[in-house]
């Protein structure tokens, strides 16, 4: 059997940290870079998730099968690294619970 390629993501931004989490919860072996760039779109962000996107200000599709993933995503990270990522302060009918 041919041995893994070897991973590297380039960049630990949140797209790259989740993709490494998930890698390591695989126990898939990899490394990432990245060169600390502070004014990173993930740096500066506002890190809110709301469901209006896009010109026409739309509730986006799918949106309520994205944030459902996205809670488990993040309560998974918490418990692993005992921190807390995600907070839900507003309860709405886009909202599921
Ligand atoms: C002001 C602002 C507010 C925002 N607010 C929100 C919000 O409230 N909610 C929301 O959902 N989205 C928001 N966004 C959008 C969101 O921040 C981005 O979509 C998201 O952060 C992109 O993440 P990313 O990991 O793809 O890219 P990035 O965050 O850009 O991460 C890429 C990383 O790769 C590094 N890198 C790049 N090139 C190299 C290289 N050659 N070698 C090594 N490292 C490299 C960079 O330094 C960086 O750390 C906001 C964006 C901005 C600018």
């Amino acid at each position: 059997m041919l041995p893994a390629p070897k991973i590297l993501i380039i960049g630990q931004g949140i797209a790259g940290t989740v993709v490494s989490f998930m890698l390591s919860q695989q126990q898939i072996e990899h490394d990432v870079i990245d060169n600390s760039n502070p004014s990173s779109s993930s740096q500066i962000a506002a890190g809110i998730v709301h469901p209006i996107t896009g010109r026409r200000l739309a509730i986006a599709p799918q949106y309520n099968v994205a944030l459902h993933e996205a809670k488990l995503f993040y309560q998974e990270m918490s418990k692993q690294l005992g921190n807390t990522f995600f907070e839900q302060k507003i309860y709405s009918k886009y909202m599921p619970m």
